[in-house]
């Protein structure tokens, strides 16, 4: 590996505060969580003061959004179920990090389930789960595993408080499920936790959570605990914030989809974005955003190998000569959304209604293109949105004969590299390593950023496609990083 300068060791080289952030895998059980401790305590006893940001154990939040979904079919037997089992992981985990039966930790999590219990019955009267609702519902896996990293803590000998969302501060507005923190949010955590850190105390944040002006609980999006963490870094001026994952760091591509990735040593808070956009599911998407502004670096750091330098990600996109391309990614489960038709020809209205349609809708857009000659329109979207864009879009279209049609079975694959500006051939490198596997390109574009490229292609193609792309540009090998 070529060693890169670190732009950040100026600032870095004796951090007095650092954020946390540990994601499902490494809260999954006990052990984990006392392995997750264990790197806190690396760090504190240095005398570095530590915020820990948590996720749900694995597979809880996909549990809570399943039980809240059978309670609204009228499935509650089955939702009791999967919260009976819950409560049994929950209060195992914590007997094995040292909670007493009549403990303060033990009775805090009966509470919570029996909240949780009452909140999914409501939805099984009703029939009804709303996106409040749900968030309510899912932000328990967060509530419920800050207590358990807090005992693992003072296993360590740290005196440490757990919080939700709300109670750390995070203020957001009321797009449920996809919520965004307001600018209130950053005085908010800095009050709550500064006042905990003087006080001696590790302050430990359930993560993806957090709470609207009027009290109702939130959530950020899935894998929106890195989020939680920026947000609580970029609001406490941390030195770093320090995502712990169980891969080595941000990779050429993804490690399940490419044995061969290698990590990326450094990447700009622009190329993140890229990538997290396109699917690289290491980092929420707007992870880097509060970050930006008081120029906080962020690592991604392998839990298993902590003395590994990771990926750190800053301001500055540094590129290794002849590097263009750093990383290929892909979202998979999208649909090409195609309007077309004469009366779309040469009226530009007929292109602002659309988008105008789609703002209305929240609809996110993973890629547009137009034809030139303005006969055909085509939206690339998440296939668990499509119906959704199809319907709001064939009624008020419908009067200007045009025809909305839909292609399943999509992937976006996209290059990312802040090298590839300005840098020549890029692009039919791309196309002859698609073209060398027999791929058909659906869609293409280039953000003016030039940034990245991302292709339309066939669902079933992509994973060979990433690997060949991969190889491609040289991203198999050591030697480029
Ligand atoms: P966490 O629970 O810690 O938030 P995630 O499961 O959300 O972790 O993200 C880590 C996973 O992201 C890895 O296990 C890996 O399979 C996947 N991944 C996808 N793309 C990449 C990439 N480019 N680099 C590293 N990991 C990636
Ligand atoms: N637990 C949440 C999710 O699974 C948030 C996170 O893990 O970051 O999406
Ligand atoms: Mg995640």
């Amino acid at each position: 590996m070529t060693a890169l300068p670190d732009p950040a060791s100026a600032r870095t080289s004796s951090p007095r505060l650092l954020v946390m952030k540990f994601g499902g895998t490494l809260m999954g059980s006990s052990a984990a969580i006392r392995h997750s401790a264990s790197l806190v305590g690396r760090s504190t006893a240095q005398g570095v003061n530590v915020v820990v940001v948590v996720s749900a154990m694995t597979g809880v939040t996909n549990q809570l959004l399943k039980l809240a979904e059978a309670a609204e079919t009228g499935e509650i037997a089955f939702a009791n179920d999967e919260i009976a089992f819950m409560r049994n992981r929950h209060f195992t985990a914590a007997q094995e990090l040292g909670a007493a039966p009549d403990s303060e930790t033990v009775r805090d999590i009966r509470e919570m389930h029996e909240t949780l219990r009452q909140a999914v019955y409501g939805v099984y009267l009703l029939r009804e789960l709303t996106l409040r609702s749900r968030d309510l519902i899912v932000s328990f896996g967060e509530r419920l595993a800050a207590p358990l990293m807090a005992l693992a803590l003072a296993q360590t000998g740290l005196n440490s408080h757990a919080l939700t969302g709300g109670q750390a501060g995070i203020l957001t507005d009321s797009h449920f499920g996809n919520a965004k923190p307001l600018p209130l949010t950053y005085t908010r955590v800095r009050d709550r936790l500064e006042g905990l850190l003087n006080a001696g105390l590790t302050p430990v944040v359930a993560g993806f959570m957090g709470e609207t002006e009027k009290g109702a609980t939130s959530t950020l999006g899935r894998g929106g605990t890195d989020f939680s963490a920026t947000i609580v870094g970029a609001a406490l001026h941390a030195d770093e914030v320090w995502t712990w994952k169980d891969v080595d760091g941000f990779m050429s591509a993804d490690p399940r989809a490419v044995p061969r990735a290698q990590t990326i040593a450094q990447l700009s808070y622009g190329e993140v974005m890229e990538l997290a956009y396109f699917g690289a599911k290491v980092l929420h998407p707007l992870a880097v955003t509060p970050l930006q502004e008081h120029n906080i670096p962020l690592r991604v750091k392998s839990a298993a190998d902590p003395d590994f330098v990771g990926t750190l990600v800053t301001a500055e996109a540094i590129t290794l000569h002849g590097i263009s391309v750093k990383a290929v990614t892909a979202i998979k489960g999208v649909s090409i959304i195609t309007v077309s038709g004469a009366g779309i020809l040469g009226v530009p209205e007929v292109v602002a209604d659309l988008f105008n349609i789609l703002a209305r809708e929240n609809i996110t857009l993973l890629m547009v293109s137009q034809s030139s000659s303005m006969s055909n329109v085509s939206l690339a979207v998440q296939s668990a949105s499509a119906e959704r864009t199809v319907a709001a879009l064939r009624t008020p279209l419908a009067g200007r004969r045009l025809q909305v049609d839909i292609q399943e079975g999509v992937a976006v694959l996209a290059i990312v590299g802040a090298g590839m500006r300005g840098t020549k051939g890029v692009a039919a490198r791309l196309f002859s390593a698609l073209a060398g596997e027999d791929i058909n390109i659906l869609m293409i574009s280039q953000g003016s950023s030039e940034l990245n490229i991302s292709v339309a292609i066939e669902e079933q193609d992509v994973d060979s496609a990433t690997r060949e792309v991969h190889r491609a540009f040289g991203l198999d090998s050591t030697e480029q990083f």
